[in-house]
């Protein structure tokens, strides 16, 4: 875990601070014109369903509308396996190509890795920590994906106005198929046990790609939980259970979550911390775009933002929602108030908002 400084952001010191969540893109190269999905099928990009472009489109309508301060990609950016005849540094087109609007705007960015940024991709996974080198970025210079530094309208870090944003590699797709993923590092968790105690507290967000374990089992406080109905339409529930899918919601068992199957303790670290762990965002699950709360720290989805096939699972499972960016907003300054719609949800020091 590496500890960068602090980053100033073009916001007024009274003003609430907005960070805008882009996540599971899936970017395709700019050359390839179909997808040969993993299901045997050969899927045309020109198609009315996907495009190569949505993403970006959709970003530059976010930042015009609702002008954040600050964006963070939470992973599955780039999809590494229609890369396998590329060259080595074919993810830099690609990802430049997003940033631009974000460049535009002249925003700080960040970015963690999800479990198909290197899928079968012609680079390593270390590869990707040349993404810190683009222009912009907030963690430029970071030597791994587990770091921590403070936003805020200040030079310096003031601890009653800054944020701390702790970003978190979540690990890729495991060798082994009973574990799903793997998982953050122990020495991430250690060393994020060990800062929360020294560095001065400071409300914090954390991000990363793959949900934590805890994500399960619960109830959302808002937005939609579908990773169950995915599987469904998909044809991935087992039996008997794919027979009585009506027994398995009234049971409550359909609030999965595609997490590891190994626990790597670090939702009980951010319980356990220093300091105010306001919320967590993830994204990997396309068809949630969830909130809850467990623990006085909200547990929150970002909303899928790419429009490639991998999205919808190569139509296999459509997504009960437009693909859109998570935006949220934070002010020491907010009243506190309660869920005004179904589209806004605001809380204490921090809201959320869902854009589609
Ligand atoms: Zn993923």
């Amino acid at each position: 875990m590496e500890v960068l400084g602090h980053v100033r952001l073009c916001v007024g010191e009274t003003d609430a601070v907005r960070i805008a969540q882009v996540t599971d893109v899936h970017r395709f190269p700019g050359n390839v014109t179909y997808w040969d999905c993993p299901k045997g099928r050969r899927m045309p990009l020109a198609s009315q369903d996907y495009s190569k472009t949505g993403d970006i489109e959709l970003l530059q309508t976010v930042l015009e509308r609702c002008k954040p301060h600050f964006v963070v990609f939470t992973g599955d950016i780039i999809d590494g396996r229609p890369f396998h005849a590329s060259t080595p540094s074919a993810w830099r087109a690609t990802f430049l190509e997003l940033l631009e609007p974000v460049l535009k705007f002249g925003l700080p960015w960040t970015y963690i890795p999800g479990n198909h940024d290197d899928d079968g991709s012609p680079w390593d996974r270390a590869d990707l920590l040349q993404i810190y080198d683009l222009p912009g970025c907030a963690s430029q210079g970071a030597k791994q994906f587990n770091h921590t530094f403070t936003i805020g309208h200040g030079d310096l870090a003031d601890d009653a106005a800054s944020l701390r944003l702790w970003l978190f590699d979540s690990g890729g797709n495991s060798s082994d198929p009973s574990i799903g993923y793997e998982t953050f590092t122990s020495e991430a968790v250690d060393a994020f046990r060990e800062l929360s105690s020294t560095l001065t507290p400071c409300p914090s967000l954390v991000y990363f790609h793959i949900p934590l374990p805890e994500y399960g089992s619960l109830v959302p406080v808002h937005g939609t939980q579908g990773l169950f109905e995915s599987a469904l339409m998909a044809g991935m529930v087992p039996r008997p259970w794919c027979w009585m899918p009506w027994l398995v919601r009234a049971l409550g068992q359909h609030r999965v979550v595609g997490c590891s199957k190994l626990n790597s303790g670090l939702f009980d670290a951010l319980v356990d911390a220093n300091g105010p762990i306001l919320a967590t965002f993830c994204g990997h699950d396309h068809s949630n775009d969830a909130v809850f709360q467990r623990s006085g720290i909200f547990l929150c989805y970002g909303r899928v933002s790419g429009s490639t096939p991998p999205v919808d699972w190569e139509g296999d499972a459509p997504l009960p929602f437009e693909p859109g960016i998570r935006l949220v907003k934070c002010s020491a300054a907010e009243d506190v108030a309660m869920p005004t719609s179904a589209g806004d949800f605001q809380f204490p020091v921090f809201r959320a908002l869902c854009i589609s």
